[in-house]
């Protein structure tokens, strides 16, 4: 080989390492700049307003909520507020998930129902927690998106079912705990069947398009109790026909 080609290949060969290791190098800046804004997110929009079960800190400082929402959100994955998900849906504000999971007071043993995967954060959330979630959506695109991600994620303990969530997942029911991520107008009856003895429930229940009220609902024996927590904005809960 000439002396002209033996430098062309060495000069081929640095550019080559300049360029792969740039960009190595971006892949990682930006890993970083999420876990730190992610952090940024638990310590003040979560922690900072009095959620303190170290559970649902945890695994909100784990999951990373910019993979679960569509590219042109990514740079806004957290702030405090919800975000589109397509479909006229969103995944709700990283706040508002901190505070209904730590209101269900879960523990590792527990299954628990999620109607309104959206995104599938919430149940990812949940999954870092929990042994086993099962996760029901209505809208066929959402939960096959949803069910795609948690796979390739590697939530092996999360179900992502098809369906309307009304009529929760008789087969797998009693759950210790539900969490209705969707606005109702009432407590689903088959929602409050299949909750356990001394399981929780947390609802958002009010008309679509208004403030609704997060409702905690606790089942002892024959007797339901509910107590109103928080005015919250979630969208509808949709019916199948
Ligand atoms: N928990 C989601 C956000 C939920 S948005 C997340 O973490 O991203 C509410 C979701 O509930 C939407 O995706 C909507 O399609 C779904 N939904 C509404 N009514 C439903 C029903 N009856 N059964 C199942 N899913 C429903």
């Amino acid at each position: 080989m000439s002396d002209m080609k033996v430098s062309i290949l060495i000069f081929s060969i640095f550019i080559f390492i300049v360029i792969y290791s740039c960009e190595r190098d971006t892949k990682k800046g930006l890993v970083i700049s999420f876990e730190s804004k992610r952090n940024d997110m638990v310590n003040k929009q979560i922690e900072g307003r009095e959620v303190t079960d170290s559970a649902t800190l945890n695994s909100m400082r784990k999951v990373e909520r910019h993979l679960f929402v569509p590219k042109d959100q990514v740079n806004f994955a957290y702030e405090d507020r919800p975000l589109p998900i397509g479909y006229g849906q969103t995944i709700s504000q990283p706040y508002i998930v901190g505070y209904m999971t730590e209101l269900i007071k879960l523990e590792k043993s527990y299954k628990v129902l999620e109607i309104g995967t959206g995104s599938g954060y919430q149940a990812a959330v949940l999954a870092e927690i929990v042994d086993s979630v099962f996760t029901i959506e209505i809208i066929p695109e959402l939960r096959s998106s949803a069910k795609e991600r948690l796979e390739q994620l590697g939530y092996i303990n999360v179900k992502v079912k098809i369906g309307d969530g009304y009529y929760g997942i008789e087969e797998n029911a009693p759950f210790d705990a539900i969490i209705v991520t969707a606005a109702s107008e009432y407590i689903p009856p088959p929602l409050l069947e299949q909750l356990k003895d001394g399981g929780r429930m947390i609802i958002p229940i009010g008309s679509p398009f208004m403030v609704q009220m997060l409702m905690l609902v606790e089942k002892k024996g024959n007797e339901i109790t509910t107590e109103n927590m928080l005015p919250v904005r979630f969208v509808p809960f949709r019916r199948s026909d």
